[in-house]
């Protein structure tokens, strides 16, 4: 029976490839990492001793690699000369529009269909099967990836060709960086300005400068009980990875002379940010360096 390959099984992977277990699939896994791969064993993955092993004779090959710079190693390095013919190709990683465009390419130059797939939806989504797909590739290869794609996410969204699925989240998640600067920025005046956080959560809320930002992951405790401000912005989406999208954002932009400067002080502000040690929590957080309390 044909399988489906699943390299890269750490935070994100781990939770995907269970669920295509779930769903029926027969995985074979491949992850640098011994402990990773141990866990999708115990997920129901079968492990593979390398990507090459893993790809061969498999109907579908998904990967979820930290960066370019991986993706592009281990395409070219191991992918493409041994994965069949009749295989779709899925990279689900976050990574540059160029390096994206430059693997579907060659990919293509080998006669193999492949997509760009990034995600947006973080760990939580990934176990849940709750995912939202950007995806980048022909109509044809789309077609082929999507019933794969359905099995680990809720939405699946063709963006345009190669590299539209990168370009689509850079986009969306540099909007996402500026409007939490933006929603930290109005709690921290409204509550120099004597306003309740509350009061100005609930006005705000549903007046002209609602977001995402503030109705899910509200930057004050208290008025969006789920937001990770809750719990001292641990879990959620960390200010590593927003720092990682927004440079990945100015680096397209750059490419296509696009003027977007507020993008610019948003990637200015999360690099302090991390720098001060932020990293690791949530990219919320950055509201501590505003107001003052950030040690
Ligand atoms: P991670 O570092 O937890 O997992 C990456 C895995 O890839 C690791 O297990 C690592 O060992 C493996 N790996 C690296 N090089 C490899 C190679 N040559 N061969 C085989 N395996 C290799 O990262 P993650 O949090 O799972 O993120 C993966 C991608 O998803 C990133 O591009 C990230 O930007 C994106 N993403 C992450 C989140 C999130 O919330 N974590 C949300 C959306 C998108």
């Amino acid at each position: 029976m044909s399988h489906v390959a699943f390299i890269g099984l750490g935070n994100m992977g781990s939770g995907m490839a269970a669920n295509l277990v779930k769903k029926g699939r027969t995985v074979r896994a491949f992850d640098l990492s011994a402990a990773a791969l141990d866990k999708a064993q115990a997920d129901g993955a079968t492990k593979a001793p390398s990507a090459a092993d893993a790809v061969k004779g498999a109907e579908a090959i998904v990967t979820m690699l930290p960066a370019g710079k991986h993706v592009r190693a281990v395409y070219e390095g191991e992918i493409l000369a041994h994965a069949d013919k009749g295989a779709i190709l899925m990279d689900c990683s976050t990574i540059d529009v160029a390096s994206a465009k430059h693997v579907v390419g060659a990919a293509e130059g080998r006669g193999l269909a492949m997509v760009d797939a990034p995600v947006s939806g973080g760990i939580a989504a990934a176990n849940g099967g709750t995912l939202t797909f950007m995806v980048g590739g022909t109509e044809a290869a789309f077609a082929r990836a999507e019933p794969y794609l359905a099995q680990m996410g809720k939405a699946v969204i063709r963006a345009g060709n190669a590299g539209a699925g990168q370009a689509a989240k850079i986009c969306n998640n540099m909007l996402l960086g500026i409007t939490m600067i933006g929603t930290c920025e109005a709690f921290n005046l409204a509550q120099r300005l004597g306003l309740d956080a509350q009061t100005f959560f609930d006005i705000s809320s549903k007046a002209s400068g609602q977001s995402w930002s503030m109705t899910s992951y509200c930057p004050v405790p208290g008025p969006v009980p789920t937001a990770p401000s809750n719990r001292g912005y641990e879990g959620g989406f960390a200010a590593a990875l927003m720092l990682k999208d927004l440079k990945l954002a100015m680096e397209a932009a750059q490419g296509v002379e696009a003027s977007t400067p507020m993008g610019a002080q948003a990637e200015a502000f999360y690099q302090l940010f991390n720098t001060l040690g932020g990293a690791p929590k949530d990219f919320s957080a950055i509201i501590k360096l505003l107001n003052g309390s950030w040690k």
